[in-house]
């Protein structure tokens, strides 16, 4: 907190939050945290509040902004030239330390002339609590491990969805505002405020930086070389020690451990897909509620001062990125731990681990002796190399009627045109060739991975109405990464064109042994390649259903939006 900063101002309104009141061991309710900022924005010309879409509790989302030369308005947020900040807090409202952090920060800097002087070339934009249906599923008990605060919101949204899976799928109303506020915003830098499970260490406070390998080129390096070592050193300053999340589960981290990787339905996986550097903040479940809160103000503090100061770089860096995507000619789409890379060494101060008997189970339990801390050097493995590139088209087309895809495309500015009239154009297909599925329902889907498509050159014909979605624009790596099938959080992952993998028609096997004899004697070609796969296959040889069906495929009479995802490429 700012020392001596005075709470209450000339007004009479006190804004000691209930934060400070309990000294630290408490969270307010939604309904408070709405009526705070309200009367902080009635009280101080440098906060304005907005209304921005309805979340699945019903109620809107709101989104403050602090600017230091007074009210702000909305639709000029995105064209300030000003450093552009926006914190997310409360999308699992059990991790509330954002919150109240962010509460405190925001009338700090207005109560403080200096500390307004300091960011007048930032505007703050604070979205209060994200999961407001969560928020108001209040209890004392859902985040088990955790110390403090007394009561705080459940992780689930009114709808029981984990918004931090949600940002490209959009099964909310809470996403959709959220790409609205983003867009509104398109902020240069973005902070996601959370709290950690996993295992214990000295720490109280993580940095989860989006993975700087995926966010790439310049900007990839800016965010490794530049932007986290000072935001490590400012914290430093501040006597405050603090890690990459520590991404271990079941065991202790003195093996080491890889980098979290961020793929787009996590928040910063969504906002590198828009050049944003993004981060969640990681405060560690066991330590007590006040310090983590005071560090996560801290740490907020750090990456303003930092970017405040190098907010002409960073946006020359982001004006930059799609002409460096598009001069690459191929787009990485999956990633893995890169095997030739030596891993870094961080001088990390844990507490010994060991398993010993457990006395409520007949098993072993993991207990760490925090009478035993350490400080040592352990593997990061933070260098990851990119597994699957595609060719960047100049753009794709989707066929009209796939209205889910396109509301998503809309609710992210991506620009297309429709086509005017019928047309027919050389393009990429893309047939599903092999694909995974969960077992299990995660998060109101049964997603597909490792998906493979084949890709054919062909003459399509395309109908008015279809939309042609040009690649060079701001939200290229939102279009690549959403529409190639392949991609981890794709649209054909996340379920939307399941309808494609379901065949429509068939046919009577005795009425098609006619056809098929026919069809074998005026196509000599699909003929030996029939016979060959008879002699080469045993057990094609033996099963008759798979030869009448291999010549069903090969025939007019298959259909052909059979595995055929709906979105073409075009060079
Ligand atoms: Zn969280």
């Amino acid at each position: 907190m700012v020392l001596g900063c005075k709470k209450q101002n000339t007004s009479g309104k006190n804004f000691t939050t209930l934060f400070e009141i309990s000294n630290g061991t408490e969270t307010p309710e939604y309904s408070d945290v709405i009526s705070y900022y309200k009367e902080l924005v009635d009280t101080y010309a440098e906060i304005s509040l907005f209304e921005m879409g309805e979340t699945d509790s019903g109620k809107p989302l709101h989104l403050i902004v602090f600017n230091a030369d007074g009210k702000t308005k909305l639709d000029e947020i995105k064209h300030s030239p000003k450093n552009r900040m926006l914190i997310n807090n409360g999308i699992h409202p059990g991790e509330s330390d954002g919150i109240d952090a962010s509460m405190m920060l925001l009338r700090d800097i207005v109560q403080s002339d200096s500390l307004k002087n300091k960011y007048k070339n930032t505007l703050i934009s604070v979205i209060p609590i994200y999961n407001i249906g969560g928020a108001l599923n209040r209890n004392s008990h859902t985040r088990a491990n955790q110390n403090g605060p007394k009561e705080y919101g459940f992780r689930g949204n009114a709808q029981n969805y984990d918004l931090n899976r949600d940002f490209v799928k959009q099964d909310t109303k809470n996403a959709a505002a959220f790409a609205e506020i983003f867009h509104t915003v398109d902020p240069d830098v973005f902070i996601d405020n959370h709290v950690s499970n996993g295992a214990d260490y000295q720490y109280a406070i993580t940095h989860l930086f989006t993975q700087h390998n995926k966010l790439g080129g310049t900007l990839g390096k800016f965010l490794e070389t530049q932007m986290r070592p000072a935001l490590e050193s400012s914290l430093g300053a501040k006597e405050i020690p603090i890690t990459p999340y520590v991404n271990v589960w079941g065991s202790t981290p003195k093996k080491g451990w890889s980098q979290f990787f961020d793929s787009p339905r996590y928040s910063t996986g969504y906002t590198t897909l828009f050049n944003t550097f993004g981060m969640m903040v990681e405060t560690h479940m066991l330590k007590p509620y006040k310090i983590r809160v005071e560090q996560t103000y801290e740490l907020m503090l750090s990456m303003l001062d930092f970017t405040e100061k190098r907010s002409v770089n960073i946006k020359s860096l982001r004006a930059r990125v799609v002409e460096e995507v598009l001069s690459k000619n191929t787009y990485p789409l999956t990633f893995e731990i890169n095997p030739e890379k030596e891993p870094s060494l961080l001088q990390f101060r844990g507490y010994e681990g060991e398993m010993i008997d457990s006395k409520v189970t007949t098993g072993k339990r993991l207990f760490y002796d925090r009478s035993k801390p350490y400080t040592e050097a352990v593997n990061y493995y933070n260098e990851y190399r990119s597994k699957k590139e595609v060719t960047i088209p100049k753009a794709y087309v989707l066929k009209n009627g796939w209205s889910r895809v396109i509301e998503r495309l809309d609710n992210n500015q991506i620009e297309y045109s429709r086509f005017k009239k019928d047309t027919m154009i050389k393009v990429e297909s893309m047939h599903v060739k092999d694909y995974k599925t969960r077992r299990n329902a995660y998060e109101g889907h049964y997603l597909h991975y490792a998906t493979e498509v084949s890709r054919d050159t062909v003459d399509a014909q395309f109908s008015k109405g279809d939309i042609f979605i040009p690649t060079n624009q701001r939200g290229i790596r939102y279009i690549i990464e959403t529409l190639e099938p392949e991609a981890t959080d794709s649209f054909f992952n996340w379920n939307f064109f399941d309808t494609v993998l379901q065949q429509k028609e068939g046919y009577s096997s005795y009425v098609f042994e006619d056809i098929a004899e026919q069809f074998l004697k005026d196509n000599p070609e699909v003929q030996k390649e029939f016979e060959e796969k008879l002699k080469s296959d045993k057990d094609f040889a033996k099963n008759p259903r798979a030869q009448l069906n291999f010549i069903y495929k090969k025939s007019p009479y298959y259909e052909k939006a059979h595995l055929l995802i709906p979105v073409f490429k075009v060079y």
